[in-house]
């Protein structure tokens, strides 16, 4: 049996794949639908090439061999000889599964950087308001305000166009020039040329105007300040403009969730823009035995690219004679998203734009100035240990959103550049979600 955790592009391509050759399939899933973060919809997938969507929906439902398992929350996973448990929780409950193999596409997150007002009510990320519109059918608000930096922008803020809001701007901290740094990957991904189009279209349709080299760097009632950024995110001064929504949208970029592969020891490695990502081979196996990695975990790239690595993921795990074109595709693929990871880089700048009262740690409610107070007054020398003093990143979320900033944030002060050790660490936990002593202790079902 091959366990796939995760059914978005990469997950669903690697159990459709590995299922070809009658391989015992369970897909393993935390949501109630196919489909991962981008193709989750209530009901029909909508937007640039949706069919792929359906295609694969299809495949992986009629294929008897794949067993889907969903709302189950992997909490954490080990070693049993050679075998390897996943534990989660489904329903409150406790259960596991064991198998020979295992393939992991956990995917990505929103990447959020903090400014005042960014933990008011009525800003989220773009990612939170794509996901209660496609997941709920929930409309955040009626006038929104979509930032940040990517191309993911775009998809966001015609999607909330088309259910009914108002985008008041389209707001990108880099300028599209910085494409001309990536001619060849711009040249061969041609097709990426028709997607663009296609979102103008939308733009156009819906009056979306962009705006580049900005950034929402305050959010107080409803009052959004727009400040003109340089190349490094500095504000330049006398630049700024107030604009009124309900909502801002902001989001820069995506950090990929390495908590599974990491309690089970795949090894990790910094990427050229500083996220933390999987080591694996042409085959996409991991640095562990029987471990196979795909997708946003391997990289930022999006859904083409998770869909090709899902399917060599697959093919390996169960055994299948890997096609040279599909290798062929992946360098090109990859190609793009080297060029994404260029053209929509995140600077320091942002450190500017918080005030000593900025809480960056929202979970342990820890503001700018405490973290600031630990290296100056306590002599904390590295993230780590201004998060022995303060707390940041040591609550629910267990510092996915916040271990960066800090880290970032302490680096700024002492000088000194954070340590691709120190970014590791910061990326990795023991568990991979919460999960009560009552749940732990009610025992478990096991399969
Ligand atoms: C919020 C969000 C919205 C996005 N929207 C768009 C968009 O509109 N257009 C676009 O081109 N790209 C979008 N992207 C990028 C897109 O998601 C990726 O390019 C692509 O979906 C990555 O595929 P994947 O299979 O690697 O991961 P994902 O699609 O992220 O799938 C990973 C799956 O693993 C599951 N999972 C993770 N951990 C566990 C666990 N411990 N237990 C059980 N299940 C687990 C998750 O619930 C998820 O379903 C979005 C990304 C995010 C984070």
């Amino acid at each position: 049996m091959i366990i796939v955790i995760g059914a978005g592009p990469a997950g669903l391509a690697a159990a459709e794949a590995a299922s070809r050759n009658g391989s015992e399939v369970a897909l393993i899933d935390s949501s109630s639908r196919l489909g991962g973060q981008y193709w989750r919809h209530r009901s029909k997938v909508t937007g640039y090439r949706s069919n792929r969507a359906d295609e694969i929906f299809a495949k992986v439902s009629a294929a008897q061999s794949i067993t889907h398992i969903s709302e189950a929350n992997i909490w954490s996973a080990e070693r049993e000889g050679n075998l390897i448990r996943v534990n989660y929780l489904q329903g409150g409950i406790e259960s596991s599964l064991t198998a020979e193999k295992v393939i992991i596409a956990t995917g990505a997150y929103d990447r959020t950087l903090p400014f005042p007002g960014w933990d008011t009510p009525g800003s989220m990320t773009p990612g939170a308001a794509q996901s209660l519109l496609k997941g709920q059918g929930v409309l955040v608000g009626k006038r929104i305000i979509v930032a940040g930096t990517g191309p993911f922008l775009l998809p966001v803020a015609t999607g909330l166009a088309e259910a009914g809001a108002e985008i008041v701007a389209l707001i990108d901290a880099n300028s599209p020039l910085r494409w001309s740094l990536s001619p060849l990957a711009l040249l061969t991904n041609i097709t990426k040329f028709s997607e663009l189009v296609y979102y103008v279209r939308l733009m156009r349709k819906f009056r979306i105007r962009p705006h580049f080299g900005r950034a929402v760097t305050t959010f107080a009632n409803g009052v959004a300040t727009i400040s003109a950024v340089n190349s490094g995110f500095h504000i330049k001064s006398g630049k700024s403009q107030a604009m009124r929504a309900d909502v801002v949208a902001v989001g820069w970029g995506f950090v990929p969730d390495l908590s599974l592969g990491g309690i089970l020891g795949c090894a990790q490695r910094v990427d050229s823009d500083g996220t933390v990502i999987f080591e694996v081979d042409e085959n996409q196996l991991s640095s562990q035995p029987q471990i196979w990695i795909a997708g946003e975990a391997t990289g930022i790239g999006g859904a083409d690219l998770s869909l090709i690595e899902g399917e060599i993921a697959g093919l390996a795990a169960s055994g299948q004679k890997i096609r040279h074109a599909l290798l062929t595709e992946r360098v090109r693929k990859q190609r793009f998203a080297n060029a994404l990871k260029r053209s929509y880089p995140v600077r320091d700048g942002w450190r500017e734009w918080i005030t000593s009262n900025t809480t960056i740690c929202r979970c342990e409610e820890v503001k700018s100035q405490e973290i600031k107070d630990s290296v100056s007054e306590l002599g904390a020398e590295d993230s780590r240990t201004s998060k022995l003093f303060t707390r940041a990143g040591m609550g629910l979320c267990q510092g996915r959103m916040c271990s960066r900033n800090v880290s970032e944030i302490v680096s700024g002060i002492t000088q000194c550049a954070v340590t691709d050790g120190e970014r590791i660490a910061a990326s990795n936990r023991p568990i991979a979600a919460p999960i009560s002593l009552g749940q732990l202790s009610d025992g478990k079902n096991s399969r």
